[in-house]
């Protein structure tokens, strides 16, 4: 088996993420009336705002076709969201083309075998703390937070912490 190299965060720029399991908890509350909704955490949100405002961009691929989900990035202002893949790799592709990115400049997050082929490829392949075991053996690193308790925001820091960009974003808080 070949050894895979290791991860240069210095050339990623663009966080792919999953979303249920990822952004979420991976619960779906359905409620008697049939309605569905998912929890969000105001930690990966301002973290989602920190790494735009470090210049750099971000993309949703998700399984699933949600209202919330779609409602969700465009708060966040997500520049690329694709849902209802039932596989990822042709969206990642694709997503990759229309970005003009190598795979060496992503970074993605997943939590399911569905993102495997993406945490393959990606330069910088992130399994959250509630990954299933596989994507947790594919993955460069491996959060401490779960999804939905700020595991995105934690993959944000380490990366902009590793590559020197954190301290300038702190200088605004800093007054
Ligand atoms: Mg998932």
């Amino acid at each position: 088996m070949a050894v895979k190299r290791k991860p240069d965060l210095a050339a990623i720029k663009m966080l792919v993420m999953d979303v249920d399991g990822v952004f979420t908890d991976g619960t779906i509350a359905i409620s008697d009336e049939g309605t569905q909704s998912r929890r969000f955490n105001y930690l990966d949100g301002h973290g989602i705002r920190l790494w735009h405002r470090a210049g750099f961009s971000s993309a949703i691929i998700s399984g699933k076709d949600s209202r919330a989900t779609a409602i969700r990035a465009g708060q966040l202002e997500i520049q690329h969201v694709a849902m209802g893949c039932t596989k990822k790799l042709p969206a990642f592709e694709s997503l990759l083309a229309e970005a003009g990115l190598g795979t060496e400049q992503v970074a993605c997050i997943g939590d399911d075998l569905l993102d495997l082929p993406l945490l393959r490829r990606a330069g910088f392949g992130v399994a959250v703390a509630n990954a299933v075991d596989e994507l947790k053996e594919a993955a460069d690193y491996v959060t401490k937070l779960a999804g939905g308790s700020g595991a995105v925001r934690e993959v944000i820091e380490h990366i902009l912490k590793a590559t020197g960009k954190w301290d300038q974003l702190m200088e605004r808080y800093l007054v």
